[in-house]
């Protein structure tokens, strides 16, 4: 379609319409018109303010100053800033103010004044333009709200990502709607990876969760297998309507601490129950028939008594040193010592028969820094394990190793798998908890000397052997 050489103001159909009046044109303008004197005093309006203003023209003309119209408030600014700004500069553009109509209800409208003076320069009239405000107004205030609604809602997030427990919006759908960072660290999951996804493809074991746990009040714990270890999961479900919002705790520590718990007693109780038969039986033999008994099975049942009671207080020793250093109440006495100095008194902690079992070889002049007592001690356990453990030579030897000074304990014995080589140093943890070798023991030693060589800077470990343990111990050279 073209237009060129057409004039479309020329067409006879639109001339009616093009032939407006200015006075029409005033009247009927978008925008609100008013003229006033110096003063004040309304000297002209539009009918579009009047409808604004729900005035009739009479009302207003030559009645009312546009000072009158203004809410309180705008007066105020009118008389300080309003009016002298006009004065001064001959216009004010885009002043924000509150109208009040006749009805007393209130318009947000926009001023735009101009002063029209004579040809000396005398101010005679103020033309202004009113602009209604109230949809600006109206946007403003939604944008005002929906910045108020988005803080809240970041306000929410900041508490949902600190809180220390997990927390799951899985939809209708089974899709996740929301998960917290605690919960993106119990699945060990990112949200950009798995939001708006299927909970049960993305969530290790959220199959079985939630077939288990339904909404409701109770929190119940759940096994949840991951990388070959149990985690225990404390889940609440709770219907919200548009999905179910699931709090989790992570509790496999929890879980651990009473897994311990049952081990110490079982251990206990067996470990005890074992030399104190035997401290009982040996007693009761001698107080029953020591008389009939030559003096030579005397000694024996004695012998057994003090061994089997030695044996407890040394179980009940290592429990109790145990539980002192889960509780942290164990400082080192850390200063520098003949590294050789250790060896005393190791040999004679061992039992008479095994003395000459055990090779001590040390290397002269080496210096250590750590808690001689505690160090010895741990040493003596490791001898201690090599002879319970092995039947041939025990060999302790001490040498200079870099900036350490490390000890040795080895054996001909059965040795122990790579694989177990960490775990023989955990908790109650023993590589034939049945006792088919008939080697009784709690599974703490280990753990007690790691503990206290961490505590004096060093480290223990296993050496790589073809044959036999050797365990090292390393700590500081002073
Ligand atoms: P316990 O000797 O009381 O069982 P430990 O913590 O001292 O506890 O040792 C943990 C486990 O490590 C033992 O049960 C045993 O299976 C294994 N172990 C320790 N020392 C040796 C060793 N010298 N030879 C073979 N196995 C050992």
């Amino acid at each position: 379609m073209s237009t060129g050489g057409d004039d479309v103001t020329q067409r006879p159909e639109l001339a009616p319409l093009l032939v407006e009046s200015a006075d029409e044109l005033y009247e009927h303008a978008p925008v609100g018109y008013m003229s006033s004197l110096v003063d004040g005093t309304l000297v002209k309006v539009n009918g579009t303010l009047l409808a604004w203003m729900r005035y009739q023209r009479e009302e207003l003309v030559g009645r009312k100053r546009l000072h009158d119209l203004l809410a309180p408030g705008a007066r105020i600014y009118y008389e300080t800033h309003y009016a002298p700004l006009l004065q001064m500069q001959g216009a004010v553009r885009e002043v924000a103010v509150e109208l009040v109509r006749s009805d007393g209800s209130r318009i947000p409208v926009l001023l735009n004044s101009t002063l029209v003076s004579d040809e000396a320069g005398r101010p005679l009239v103020v033309r202004t333009t009113v602009v209604d405000a109230s949809e600006r107004r109206q946007y403003e205030r939604e944008l005002l709200r929906a910045r108020a609604d988005a803080e809240q809602r970041a306000r929410t997030a900041l508490a949902l990502g600190h809180v220390h427990d997990g927390v799951l919006l899985i939809d209708e759908d089974g899709r996740i709607d929301v998960l917290n960072p605690a919960a993106e660290r119990i699945f060990g999951v990112t949200s950009a990876a798995v939001l708006g996804r299927q909970a049960s493809e993305v969530l290790a074991g959220w199959s079985e969760i939630s077939l288990a746990i339904r909404p409701g009040r109770h929190v119940e714990v759940v096994p949840v297998a991951r990388n070959a270890h149990d985690q225990w999961l404390a889940i609440a479900a709770v219907d919200a309507g548009e999905g179910i919002v699931y709090t989790i705790s992570d509790v496999t520590a929890d879980r651990r601490l009473d897994q311990l718990r049952n081990e110490l007693i079982a251990i206990v109780s067996h470990e005890l129950r074992t030399p104190l038969t035997g401290a009982y039986g040996a007693a009761h033999t001698l107080l029953a028939r020591g008389d009939e008994l030559s003096p030579a099975s005397r000694q024996a049942l004695l012998e057994m008594v003090v061994e089997q009671t030695r044996r407890l207080a040394a179980i009940i020793d290592s429990i109790l040193l145990a539980s002192r250093i889960d509780s942290d109440n164990i400082v080192a006495d850390i200063h520098a010592f003949d590294a050789a100095e250790v060896f005393d008194g190791v040999v004679q902690a061992v039992p008479a028969e095994a003395r000459m079992r055990v090779v001590v070889e040390t290397e002269t002049g080496a210096r250590a820094r750590a808690d001689l007592d505690r160090l010895r001690q741990v040493i003596v356990n490791l001898v201690d394990n090599a002879l319970k453990y092995s039947t041939g030579a025990v060999r302790v030897s001490v040498r200079t190793h870099g900036a350490s000074v490390r000890y040795v304990v080895s054996d001909e014995g059965p040795g122990i798998p790579p694989a177990e080589a960490e775990h023989v140093f955990e908790k109650f943890y023993r590589l034939d908890p049945d006792q088919h070798l008939g080697v009784g023991g709690t599974g703490l030693g280990l753990y007690i000397a790691r503990e206290l060589v961490r505590r004096m800077d060093g480290r223990i470990g296993l050496l790589p052997r073809e044959r036999g343990a050797a365990f090292h111990v390393d700590v500081p050279a002073a």
